[in-house]
């Protein structure tokens, strides 16, 4: 009996040792860790001398390990009230309780040695030795019971309010902690010589067990890998321990080989059945205890293969909320898309399987805004941040983002990051299954996240081209029917002026025929009628009629040329002919102005399809111009042949081209600001017909000057074939 007193002290010990110290080191920094694993040592210091009282020989001993054990005790409800404060972040509140607590333990400290606390041990039923308790004894029990009481009342508190994985941690915290009151009081009932000796002391442990679980369920401080080790190292050394006993008992007792030959043959067993049995449990555990449905490498690998080919925002996050509701079992995911003007995040899509997910207060969460410290310290890389874990760890600072997060219902935050770009963030609700994320889950966000960032980064890049390209095809469109409005209007106007031109241009033709005709007439008459004063009058009056038909006939010939009815009668023809002869036509009126009049073309040019007569009258409104604004100098046309077309320049010395009239001059009806002074003729036609005509001809036609007076070149050019 006495044994398994002793033996529940040494589980007590090493199950909270072992605890204590994977805590501490998992996160040296943390509070929480901190004040769990001094809780924990408390335990086990109450713990080890537990192992030797009841192995004591003497009631003198069993007196110093019974004084010794209560050094630990009396500080586990210290402890664990402050790891209470810090881990339901209620420590301000419960700051007076903890300080009371410690005065109290203090005081039963320095009592412990003396007998006020313990008077003497004596035999107690069946039991070799127990404690008598001293007046301070009872003051003892009184605090355990109630800072004990005050704890679970504590929890209790936190469990009504706490949500998805802590609530699970307290639930269990709590009953962990009712079984380890429970089975702990066990040994006060002998104090009182109440015959129940401290069967429940074993369960003790309960507490420290309850907590390993919560670990492994529910990522409890994070720490489930290094319990994981751990517990499969102890398993293996623990079973290798029994395997060892049992062979060396076998070896020497049954087969008695040679003493160290035995011994060898153990070593021998050690060292190769170690790697075994540890792997075995390795894999049983993986199986058992921290079993994941799916391997995160290979949905990571199909999101790689599938999202590929995605550009649509909308596709990728159904498929991005299929595959991770599927493998994680959450229902709830929401993707948020940072606003890079306002820094706030919107909610871009999101999907619930209950319906207060990102709702709060009853608001349909559209937006959420986050803390620059919060994005300085978790958005820093593409890494899954547990929202309880997290805020366990964190200074009150963050608080308020960490409660925004829990309010809506998150328990993991994804930041979405491409290089050093926050573009968002994916948000996840607990699962459906009620189980805690595992190592598996972490993994698969951790390695899908940065994938996934580049994929959505595309897609919003996507949209935004698309969205842009779509109201420059609305502005375009719209701004083509404008344009194609006043073209309509313009066409309208131009068709009116051209009706008018014509029309006009027709009326006039049969009186100025008629003028003409008469005119005529009474020059022809040599009667003595016509004096020679009255035969001078009719003449000009011959002559301006001459001029207005001319005119006319001009008109009419561009009223034609824009109607639509140019006809041009094509036939080979060398344009050799047509330029000699107009330089023939010209030189008379050239020489008499005083002008330097050159003419230069090879020996033969080839020849080219042209509509001959129409053609003469283009060059000749280009020598006509020239002619008539040149006043002094000289007039040099070439005609050659240059890669397969023919070149015709006119260059002359005359009045230029101002730089602003230049895009001009061959527009219908555009005359140069300067030109009245020497052709007051012209209307602006000549050009525009000359033009139309090279045009028909598959040539162009274009001008150079180097201003106002420096002469002019015009060059045409037409395709041989
Ligand atoms: P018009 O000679 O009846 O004015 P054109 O169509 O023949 O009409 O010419 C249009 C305008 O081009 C002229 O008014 C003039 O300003 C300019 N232009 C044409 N030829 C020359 C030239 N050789 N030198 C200077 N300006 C010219």
């Amino acid at each position: 009996m006495e044994l398994f007193f002793s033996f529940s002290g040494l589980v007590n010990a090493l199950s909270s040792t072992i605890l204590g110290l994977i805590v501490y080191f998992k996160n040296k920094k943390s509070v929480v860790n901190q004040s769990f694993a001094m809780f924990c040592f408390a335990i086990a210091l109450w713990s080890y001398p537990y192992i030797a009282w009841p192995l004591a020989e003497t009631a003198e001993s069993t007196l110093l390990w019974f004084q010794l054990l209560h050094i630990g005790a009396i500080f586990i409800p210290v402890f664990y009230l402050f790891f209470l404060g810090a881990w339901l972040g209620i420590y301000k509140r419960i700051r007076k309780m903890i300080y009371f607590a410690l005065a109290f333990s203090l005081f039963f400290l320095f009592s412990i040695f003396t007998p006020y606390f313990i008077t003497e041990v004596v035999p107690k039923f069946s039991l070799k030795f127990w404690a008598e308790p001293g007046i301070i004894y009872h003051f003892y029990i009184l605090y355990f019971f109630i800072f004990s009481i005050y704890s679970f009342y504590l929890l209790y508190d936190a469990l009504k309010s706490a949500k998805g994985a802590k609530k699970a941690q307290i639930k269990l915290s709590l009953i962990g902690v009712i079984l380890n009151f429970i089975g702990g009081s066990t040994n006060f009932f002998l104090w009182y010589d109440i015959n129940l000796p401290p069967f429940g002391n074993i369960l003790a442990s309960s507490y420290v067990l309850f907590t390993a679980y919560a670990i492994i369920r529910y990522r409890f401080m994070d720490i489930r890998f290094a319990l994981r080790n751990t517990s499969v190292y102890a398993l293996s050394i623990l079973s290798l321990s029994v395997l060892v006993f049992v062979l060396h008992f076998v070896l020497n007792r049954i087969i008695f080989f040679n003493e160290h030959l035995n011994d060898l043959l153990l070593l021998i067993f050690v060292a190769f059945s170690f790697p075994f049995l540890r792997s075995n449990f390795q894999k049983l555990s993986n199986k058992y205890v921290f079993s994941s449905l799916y391997d995160s490498r290979e949905i990571v690998s199909k999101i790689n293969k599938d999202m590929a080919g995605m550009l649509d925002a909308g596709g990728i996050f159904i498929y991005l909320y299929n595959i991770f509701s599927n493998a994680l079992s959450i229902g709830s995911i929401a993707v948020l898309i940072k606003n890079p003007e306002r820094g706030d995040y919107a909610v871009n899509y999101k999907k619930s399987d209950s319906g207060d997910f990102l709702f709060f207060n009853n608001i349909n969460i559209k937006k959420v805004k986050i803390s620059n410290a919060f994005e300085d310290k978790f958005f820093r890389k593409v890494a899954p941040i547990f929202i309880e874990e997290a805020k366990d760890l964190e200074n009150l600072e963050l608080l308020s983002d960490f409660n925004m997060f829990s309010d809506l219902g998150v328990e993991i935050v994804l930041p979405l990051k491409v290089k050093s770009r926050l573009i968002g963030m994916i948000v996840f609700g607990r699962k459906s299954t009620g189980h805690s994320f595992n190592n598996e889950d972490f993994n698969l966000l951790n390695l899908a996240g940065k994938q996934v960032a580049v994929y959505i980064e595309n897609a919003l890049l996507y949209e935004e081209i698309k969205s842009f390209n779509k109201k420059l095809g609305s502005e375009v469109k719209e701004a083509t029917k404008k344009y194609i409005q006043a073209n309509k209007k313009l066409k309208k106007i131009d068709l009116i002026k051209n009706n008018f031109i014509t029309i006009a241009s027709h009326k006039f033709r049969t009186p100025l025929s008629i003028i003409k005709g008469y005119s005529s007439l009474i020059l022809e008459d040599n009667s003595e009628k016509l004096d020679s004063e009255l035969r001078a009058n009719v003449e000009c009056i011959q002559k301006a009629n001459k001029r207005l038909i001319v005119l006319v006939e001009e008109l009419i010939s561009i009223s034609v040329a824009d109607s639509g009815m140019f006809r041009f009668d094509f036939e080979p023809g060398n344009i050799m002919d047509v330029v000699s002869e107009l330089y023939e036509e010209f030189i008379t009126e050239a020489r008499k102005k005083g002008l330097i009049f050159k003419l230069s073309m090879p020996k033969k040019i080839s020849e080219i399809d042209m509509d001959k007569n129409k053609m003469k009258k283009a060059i000749f409104n280009l020598i006509d111009n020239a002619v008539k604004y040149t006043k002094t100098g000289s007039i040099a046309i070439d005609l050659f042949e240059k890669e397969d077309k023919v070149v015709f320049k006119i260059a002359d010395s005359g009045i230029g081209i101002d730089e602003k009239e230049k895009n001009n001059l061959f527009d219908k009806f555009f005359r140069g600001k300067r030109v009245g002074v020497f052709n007051t003729e012209g209307i602006g036609l000549g050009l525009y017909f000359t033009k139309k005509v090279l045009t028909a001809h598959h040539g162009r036609i274009y001008a150079h000057s180097k201003g106002v007076d420096a002469g002019s070149d015009f060059i045409f050019e037409i395709p041989i074939k």
